[in-house]
């Protein structure tokens, strides 16, 4: 029977392939005393080892080729300059001289106490840097342990066969080291640490292989040679498939790759319907760096900026210049086509470190966990109750609209009242910004998320105090339908062509067409391909979505009409069986082909 273990997806695709398991990137450290006179002979060992770590690096530094990504160089150069810091290269030298240790043991000693150094710097660049230093020094514990990388034990696959490298880390130097060794047959890799914003998940998807971090027990459940399935679009890894599973991947693989090829044809095509409607095709981000993939794909801006991920993770929350650079990156790099960022929206499972949350005055003793989070301190219920937290982001948001198209996003409003308390918020962050003399667009829009049931039946109210709306379809079926949508055992009730969630999304958009107020979607929905026509039936013309699915979603207005959209939508909104709603789409589907073809 296969197995599945659930990660995080670090790139996108689907890969399958012959697991070749990596040593694990700890060693065995030996550790011993040495006598007075061997600490010579010790010294010379870390010298060797690292002036072979050195020639390796350069080696791949040379070997980089001109038209690799950019970060390629990048983290060749940051590792070399890591291994030539005194800190890591001369430290342990002394350590070895004066507490009269073996080389591994004093090199162990400095590399924790360099991480410790890096991690109480305020910055969350340095604090992620951590990885980098232990993957470094882990190249100078192989080389002193007789210098076998364990990248060395891999050689090319048989002909036809692909890999899947599954390992506990794997340094960006390793991960080049390997492609080159395996070439073309590297189909992707699973790791046990790391998390999305590592240097190993952005050169994964700079160099566009699917790969799945943080599986925590991948190295347990995968065997050498183990056929492994990567889907690092739903984060997952099968072992062990069955032929049913296998047959259905290697369809959905051959598919994507077929697809993406076709797709890419797009990317300069403005998005028009065949009678010439023209759709905005927006991009959903998590960080500044998510800006250049929608770039790529053609966004015609950010109709989403998750904030919450720059304050998870953390002990210490960011403050207002740091906040001011993130948002201003994303700003400056979409060189004037709209930024829409959302403030804070944490809670439910979406928490901040407790040290984090201390720091905002969390009462002592206060429950960590609340009995139902997804009902309660939630986005802007969340930051109304830590009004410092708000106001600091609602500057930075600000400051960053003097360098770019930057709006505010609201999100899981409910009451009139929390409209007039954000917007006073709003107020305030602007007058605080004068009185400091900062910088700043004062007619920078200010909209609101319509999440909850209860606003989607309160448009008037919001559309008076709002300059614009974005509908989050994911929170809006969540709360509808009274499912939580991290509750594995409700999943299967999670329907987002439910009548009810269909209505009160059509509604939205229909008040906001009548009152001349934007409305987007920017939940999963925006970039279902099976729901695009049925929106633009509704009269959406601002779509939200991860960038990877906007040229799908592109092709998918060139190929409908406004008007066979509409009729779609009439039909499906009269209709109060889901089951009948999803006949009518895919008879839309099977005709929308037809009239492409
Ligand atoms: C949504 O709820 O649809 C949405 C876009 O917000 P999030 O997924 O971040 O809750
Ligand atoms: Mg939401």
């Amino acid at each position: 029977m296969s197995r599945q273990i659930q990660g995080i997806g670090a790139s996108r695709g689907i890969a399958i392939g012959r697991a070749h398991r990596l040593a694990p990137s700890e060693l065995e450290i030996r550790q011993y005393p040495i006598d007075r006179k061997d600490v010579l002979h010790e010294v010379a060992r870390l010298n060797n080892a690292f002036s072979l770590v050195r020639a390796e690096l350069d080696a791949l530094r040379n070997e980089v080729a001109p038209e690799a990504p950019q970060e390629v160089g990048a983290f060749l150069d940051l590792h070399r300059l890591i291994l030539d810091d005194a800190l890591l290269s001369d430290a342990p030298r002394d350590l070895v001289r004066t507490r009269l240790i073996n080389a591994e043991w004093a090199l162990s000693i400095q590399i924790e106490e360099v991480c410790k150094q890096f991690e109480a710097i305020d910055d969350e660049y340095f604090a992620s840097r951590t990885q980098d230093v232990r993957q470094v020094a882990d190249r100078v514990l192989k080389a002193l342990a007789g210098g076998r990388a364990a990248t060395a034990s891999v050689t090319r696959p048989a002909d036809g066969e692909k890999l899947i490298l599954v390992a506990q880390d794997l340094a960006p130097a390793d991960m080049l080291l390997l492609r080159e060794r395996t070439g073309a047959q590297l189909a992707g890799f699973v790791t046990e640490l790391g998390g999305p914003t590592s240097h190993t998940a952005i050169l994964a998807r700079s160099l566009a292989l699917p790969a799945v971090l943080g599986a925590t027990g991948a190295r347990e459940a995968v065997q050498e040679g183990d056929l492994v399935i990567i889907d690092a679009d739903r984060g997952l890894i099968v072992v062990g498939p069955d032929a049913a599973e296998l047959a259905e991947y290697r369809q959905r693989a051959k598919a994507e790759v077929d697809a993406r090829a076709e797709l890419r044809k797009l990317k300069g095509k403005i998005a028009r319907t065949r009678d010439g409607i023209a759709i905005e095709l927006l991009a959903n981000i998590e960080a500044p760096a998510d800006a250049r993939e929608a770039l790529e794909a053609g966004a015609d801006g950010i109709g989403l900026f998750r904030t919450e991920y720059l304050f998870m993770n953390r002990d210490r929350l960011p403050d207002e210049d740091e906040q001011y650079e993130a948002y201003a990156k994303v700003a400056r790099s979409m060189k004037g086509k709209p930024v829409v960022i959302r403030t804070l929206d944490v809670g439910a499972d979406k928490v901040l470190n407790d040290a984090a949350r201390q720091s905002l005055g969390l009462a002592r003793g206060a429950p960590t966990a609340e009995s139902n989070p997804a009902l309660g301190l939630r986005a802007i219920r969340y930051c109304l109750a830590y009004p410092e937290l708000f106001l600091t982001q609602l500057r930075a948001i600000l400051r960053a609209s003097s360098v770019g198209s930057v709006r505010i996003l609201v999100p899981m409003l409910a009451h009139v009242h929390e409209i007039d308390q954000a917007l006073a918020f709003v107020a305030r962050a602007r007058e605080q910004l004068r009185e400091r003399k900062h910088k700043f667009d004062a007619r920078a829009p200010v909209g609101g998320m319509i999440e909850v049931p209860a606003a989607a039946l309160s448009l008037p109210a919001f559309l008076q105090r709002l300059k614009f709306l974005s509908i989050g379809t994911n929170d809006l079926i969540q709360y509808t339908l009274a499912i939580d949508r991290a509750d594995a055992a409700v999943a299967h009730l999670y329907d987002h062509l439910h009548p009810a969630v269909l209505q009160l999304i059509s509604r939205t958009i229909r008040a906001g067409e009548k009152a001349r107020t934007p409305v987007s979607v920017c939940g999963a929905m925006a970039g279902e391909l099976e729901l695009t026509e049925l929106l633009l039936g509704m009269g959406l013309r601002q779509f939200s979505m991860h960038p990877s699915q906007i040229l799908g979603v592109k092709q998918r207005v060139l190929e409908t009409s406004r008007r066979s959209a509409m009729q779609l939508a009439a039909r499906v909104l009269k209709q109060s069986d889901p089951l009948q709603i999803r006949k009518a789409l895919e008879r839309a589907a099977r005709a929308s082909a037809r009239r492409a073809a």
